[in-house]
């Protein structure tokens, strides 16, 4: 599999599984299909709950406090995680590094080795406040739990979509609104 130098497609890997959370094992190598991942995975019976494992790891990192504390995290999960890099051209697809032992195939222990990998490419080449929860879930009482990947020109981007950026604007408008005018 093939990590691009910002680690893009397993950032959003990530947060496609934390945002919409497949009901099986089948799910979860589906949704890697879709992000580009063309490996096979070995077949474990409890691969469904310890992804769901990596995938919580890694939302504490999408939560941490500051950049220190996102760091100090995403560090402890590469350290599980990686192995030296290796340089290999399997299946025709280019010179690329691979982050992970080649004898370990399994679904969660490769997800964890390419998320983590490809979130600090994400966060030392893009930024490291590029990886938030949507910005219109954070005010009271909005049930918006997204996970945004700002992979945007201007690094700007607070909302998961336009729909939660339009009702933000609206409670925004709303706030500003005088409660009451005396006097008209
Ligand atoms: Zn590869
Ligand atoms: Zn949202």
């Amino acid at each position: 599999m093939h990590l691009n130098p910002y680690g893009e497609y397993a950032v959003l890997l990530a947060a496609s599984l934390a945002d919409d959370w497949p009901a099986d094992r089948a799910g979860i190598e589906a949704r890697t299909r879709m992000l580009g991942m063309t490996m096979d995975f070995a077949e474990s019976p409890d691969d469904h709950p310890r992804t769901r494992a990596v995938i919580d790891e890694w939302l504490r990192v999408v939560d941490a406090g500051n950049p220190g504390e996102r760091a100090a995290l995403l560090n402890d999960l590469m350290a599980q995680a990686a192995a030296y890099p290796r340089l290999t051209d399997h299946g025709g697809e280019g010179w690329h590094i691979h982050y992970r032992d080649e004898a370990n195939d399994s679904l969660p222990d490769v997800l964890r080795a390419v998320i983590s990998v490809g979130t600090a490419l994400h966060l030392t080449t893009r930024g490291i406040h590029r990886l938030s929860r949507c910005a219109a879930g954070q005010m009271a009482g909005d049930p918006c739990t997204a996970v945004v990947v700002d992979v945007t020109r201007n690094g700007r981007q607070r909302y998961c979509s336009v729909r939660c950026a339009n009702r933000a604007a609206v409670r925004r408008h709303r706030a500003r609104r005088p409660l009451a005018a005396p006097g008209g």
